[in-house]
């Protein structure tokens, strides 16, 4: 056996094993110290030993042990004095007392002093195998049982831990439905100081309008089993002056005890979630899908819904009720021209004045862009109808004042009753609708109500409409052209293309119809550019039969200067047909100058730049000529037909002079149209204007009929009738 210190330090440097057990012996005699061991050994088992309380002390302060087998009598002390160092120092080894003592008093004063087991002397091995036997076993046990307690003990503080610190509100209720603990998160959530609880009922909580409910639940779970709600707990009126209630999602889980055969309701198990910033947002993304973003108004879809309900309410009590379709003029000029901030600002400001208006049960809502629609649930004639609508046009008399300044907004508005002009909301809204179109389209700024016919007209325009979507598809278009006669030549110098609709079924329609309409529905651009490429291929082939100095004008609509690329279509098509720029002439109107100027004068800059010649149509029957003449890169006036149809021939007409001052003072070329009679083309050539267009020379005609009229001597007012030679 190795000595007590080397032992001691082998000890140290191994890891106990399980079963494993560190014994000392403290004996002073040497002969029993050695051959306990022997008697004692099984495996896992190590023996120390030493001869005195002292030594003892050395060795215990160096290493632990599971078991001390001691003396009683040993030579410095009594083992005594060793049982009080262990209880002094809190040591916990067993011991197991060994004494030739007689005495009970000894055995006693070992047992009290915390010796587990006494033997005495002279004893039989086995006796003292089983002391030692049963002292490691109930010390085996009795660490078991210390880990156990820690285990719990650690795990009863986690689980307080996670029920006392968590987000959610868990509490147990009795079988009365009465708190018996609650968590702390109940303060901040409802402000209710948490031992003041215990013992109240659950329901105190709960708001009036889900008690009944609740309380149902809570006392059918008498025998059924868990439950999750929605409901809404009262704050505490301490902590909140004016306590709003906390939506939450309780989960209940009934604690039924099943020891004895049928099972027992001891309470309920709740845990409570705060849903309130989820209600919120729900809330929230409610009111947004039911409600215009820029003005907070109901949009599209809670108009719909108010106005479905308010046809039941009056149907039912036999009312009527007015729909009005509100859309602001001229909107997209100002979001054109001011910008996207200014356009809201205006829309937000128009919404203001429509509302203020209203009376408290009408509905206002914004279906989009600048389009309104009012509900107006409750009239009793259409005369009600009648004076709202005039006091919305009254309310927009006042101009807003946007960042660029003043601005005067008008409104279109059209009004539908029902029952008259419809039962539902669809087509309360789309005729309603259909008479603002009307406004619209007879001078906006103003209200009518629907009538029936205009149902007819609007579905003819409809019709229109679809059918010239797909009429260049169709290749229902043609080009006829007009020839211009030069007076001093004799000779037709140029030709004008119009535009022509084959219909189908229809047969031809006026552009004057169509192209208006094409560019509201914005296909005008297509259409322009179908002009240009054939009125650009005729005039090629023109050119290639012989007519070389042919010119070509070509009418442009206004849209047309908002596309960026009308410059290098109208570049890109002269060459792909190898003309000479200053064959082709563009004929614009003078409203086209009116809207957004610069951007108009950059582009014909550019045409005008590219040699391709610019004439004003309709000449005269605009606001101000003369303004625009100087800023506008123009080299040609066409004197509108109303004009030519006044002169005849004997008095003077003032506007025709003037306009032939106005083109030699600004060095413009003059053409005039409309001219159907001899006298006017005389009074035309006196007055020094020297290329016409008219009926009186040549209707517009097929490119085949055309051609033979270039070829020919026009009419003339002198009655020569002959064959041009080229
Ligand atoms: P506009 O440019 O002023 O064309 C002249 C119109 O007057 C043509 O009508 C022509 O047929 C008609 N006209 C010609 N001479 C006489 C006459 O002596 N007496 C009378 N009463 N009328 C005469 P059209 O072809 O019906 O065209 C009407 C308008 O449609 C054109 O007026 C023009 O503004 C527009 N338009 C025609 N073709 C096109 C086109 O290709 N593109 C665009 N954007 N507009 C076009
Ligand atoms: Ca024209
Ligand atoms: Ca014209």
């Amino acid at each position: 056996m190795a000595s007590a210190g080397d032992q001691s330090f082998a000890s140290h440097a191994e890891s106990p094993v399980s079963g494993a057990s560190r014994i000392l012996v403290v004996d002073d005699d040497v002969a029993l110290r050695h051959s306990l061991p022997r008697i004692l050994s099984t495996p896992g088992r190590s023996f120390d030993d030493c001869g005195s309380v002292a030594a003892a002390i050395t060795l215990l302060s160096q290493a632990a042990y599971d078991l001390i087998i001691l003396d009683y009598r040993l030579p410095d002390t009594n083992g005594l004095a060793l049982l009080d160092w262990l209880a002094s120092e809190k040591r916990d080894e067993s011991v197991i007392v060994i004494s030739g003592e007689d005495a009970i008093d000894a055995a006693i004063g070992a047992l009290r002093r915390g010796a587990d087991d006494f033997v005495r002397k002279p004893y039989h091995a086995v006796q003292l195998q089983r002391a030692v036997q049963s002292a490691l076993h109930k010390r085996s046990l009795e660490s078991a049982n210390r880990a156990m307690s820690q285990r719990l003990r650690a795990s009863e503080r986690l689980h307080r831990y996670l029920v006392e610190s968590s987000p959610d509100l868990i509490f147990t209720l009795d079988a009365e439905a009465r708190f018996s603990y609650v968590n702390p998160r109940i303060e901040i959530l409802l402000g209710f100081d948490r031992q003041s609880l215990i013992g109240l009922p659950f329901l105190a909580l709960v708001m009036a309008e889900d008690t009944e409910r609740i309380a149902g639940l809570l006392h059918a779970q008498q025998n059924s089993s868990s439950f999750s709600i929605e409901l809404r707990l009262r704050r505490s009126e301490r902590t909140h002056v004016t306590p709003s209630p906390v939506t939450v999602t309780l989960q209940g889980i009934p604690m039924i005890n099943h020891s004895f055969g049928e099972g027992r309701y001891l309470g309920l198990y709740g845990v409570a979630r705060d849903i309130s910033e989820r209600k919120r947002a729900e809330e929230i993304i409610t009111f947004q899908a039911y409600h215009d973003q820029l003005t907070n108004l109901p949009n599209r879809v809670l108009f719909k819904d108010r106005l479905e309900l308010a046809i039941a309410q009056a149907q039912r009590r036999g009312g009527a009720l007015a729909v009005m379709f509100i859309d602001v003029d001229r909107f997209k000029l100002v979001n054109d021209s001011y910008g996207h901030a200014e356009g809201d600002a205006l829309l937000r400001g128009i919404a203001a004045r429509l509302s203020s208006t209203l009376r408290k049960g009408d509905t206002l809502a914004r279906l989009g862009g600048d389009e309104f629609t009012a509900l107006l649930p409750d009239i009793d004639t259409p005369e009600d109808a009648d004076s709202i609508a005039r006091k919305i046009l009254d309310a927009l008399d006042r101009p807003f004042e946007l960042n660029h300044g003043d601005f005067r907004a008008t409104v279109s508005i059209g009004v539908s009753i029902f029952p008259r002009d419809g039962n539902t909301a669809e087509a309360l809204t789309q005729h309603a609708d259909i008479a603002m179109y009307r406004v619209k389209r007879s001078g906006k700024n103003g209200f009518r109500f629907f009538a029936p016919e205009l149902d007819t007209e609007h579905r003819e325009r409809l019709s229109l409409e679809n059918d010239l979507r797909v009429a260049l598809d169709h290749n229902e278009f043609e080009l006829h052209y007009q020839t211009q006669v030069s007076m001093s030549q004799r000779r037709v110098i140029g030709v004008e293309a119009l535009l022509r609709w084959n219909h189908p079924e229809n047969g031809q329609v006026a552009p004057n119809i169509f192209i208006p309409v094409a560019e509201e529905i914005g296909l005008i651009g297509e259409l322009s550019d179908w002009v240009l490429e054939n009125a650009c291929a005729q005039l090629s082939r023109w050119r290639q039969s012989g007519f070389r100095d042919l010119k070509m004008s070509l009418n442009l609509a206004p849209n047309d200067f908002d596309r960026k690329d009308i410059v290098p279509n109208v570049t890109a098509c002269i060459e792909r047909h190898g003309l000479p720029p200053s064959q082709l002439e563009l004929e614009i109107t003078e409203s086209m100058m009116m809207n957004d100027a610069s951007r108009v004068v950059t582009k014909l800059q550019e045409l005008r730049d590219a040699g391709v010649g610019v004439a004003i149509d309709d000449f005269g029957t605009g606001y101000s000529a003369l303004a625009y003449l100087q800023k506008f890169p123009v080299n040609v006036l066409k004197i509108d037909r109303s004009f030519v149809s006044e002169l005849n021939g004997r008095t003077i007409n003032p506007i025709v002079s003037a306009i032939m001052g106005i083109a030699k003072g600004f060095n413009l070329k003059l053409i005039a149209e409309g001219v159907e009679f001899a006298e006017q083309a005389n009074s035309l050539t006196a007055l020094g204007c020297d290329v016409m267009q008219g009926y009186y020379f040549a209707r517009p005609v097929g490119a085949l009929a055309a051609t033979g009229l270039i070829a020919q001597v026009p009419n003339m007012p002198d009655g020569n009738d002959r064959t041009w030679v080229q």
